[in-house]
């Protein structure tokens, strides 16, 4: 049974957190709600209670969760309790973006139940669209195309962000240890575009003197010029020493010419960890130290 234990409101803009947990369980789960003004009401859910994947530049790796998958129960109760504290607009899309902790390849099944009972509920009522970014872990290629054929089955409107964030397979293995292929990865997301007719896109994170030079951008442009780029402005996290690059203008400049459809993105709620792969870090440490 899940109990609503924190709520937390951005200091930046309207973002709220809203933290659940299930004792007996042992899980947490957190869901944000993100409102840009933009006709949209946002939620932002998780895939799982923690995350073992280790990327480092990722607020939950040594955030001392433990990691459990997160069942479609789990998903529509706490997905319940938190729509009824956020300030809904009925008159808006619902996007359901599930770029909270943990990686949603690593618990498909449950996370397609949830898509599935969260369009069943809503269709009548408001438009529903759905987001999943992942960083297509090794191994996840099955489960990757049942996502796609679930996809069709149901028409859902499922857009999947590929969390890429380096363009050489080596520096890619060190910084998230977890992930798949980079090539044969932007090929099951140009098949999944493709065959479902729904969009996809690049997550790029720039870290100052990591993945933001010039040679990287033109490495991003040969793999990639066909599909769309966000560059995520990086919220630097406790364990590493890291910091946001300098270079996004250039970088988005360069891809623009290159003919690229490229956005710069500052995730939203940065003070309360509300976007893909954040926790509350004000937070957690209070409870560690409990
Ligand atoms: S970025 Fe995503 S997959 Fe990587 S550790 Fe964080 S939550 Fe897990």
């Amino acid at each position: 049974m899940f109990e609503l234990i924190h709520t937390s409101q951005s200091s930046l803009d309207a973002t709220r957190k809203y933290i659940f947990t299930d004792t007996r369980q042992n899980k947490t789960v957190e869901i944000a709600y993100i409102d840009k003004n933009d006709g949209k009401d946002i939620i932002c859910v998780p895939s799982q209670s923690g995350c073992d994947m280790g990327c480092r530049f990722c607020h939950v790796t040594g955030a001392g969760i433990k990691t459990a998958n997160l069942d479609s129960l789990d998903l529509l109760c706490t997905t319940d309790l938190a729509m009824q504290e956020m300030p809904m607009h009925q008159d808006r899309t619902l996007l359901v973006s599930i770029m909270g902790c943990g990686e949603p390849m690593s618990n498909v099944d449950h996370l397609l139940r949830y898509i599935r009972g969260m369009q069943q509920r809503f269709w009548q009522q408001r438009p529903i669209r759905f987001a999943l970014a992942t960083i297509m872990p090794s191994g996840c290629e099955h489960d990757f195309l049942d996502v796609g054929h679930y996809v069709s089955r149901f028409d859902i409107d499922l857009k999947i962000h590929f969390s890429m964030h380096f363009t050489g397979e080596k520096i890619r293995d060190v910084w998230m240890p977890w992930a798949g292929g980079i090539r044969p990865s932007l090929d099951l997301l140009r098949w999944y575009r493709s065959s479902t007719g729904r969009a996809i896109e690049i997550h790029y994170t720039p870290i100052q003197g990591v993945n933001d030079q010039p040679c990287h951008v033109e490495a991003l442009i040969s793999m990639a010029r066909d599909i769309p780029v966000k560059l995520l402005t990086f919220n630097p996290v406790p364990h590493e020493k890291y910091t946001p690059s300098l270079h996004m203008d250039a970088m988005k400049a360069t891809m623009d010419n290159a003919g690229m459809t490229v956005e710069i993105y500052t995730p939203p709620g940065r003070d309360i960890g509300a976007s893909c792969g954040q926790f509350d870090l004000q937070y957690y440490p209070v409870r560690r130290t409990q």
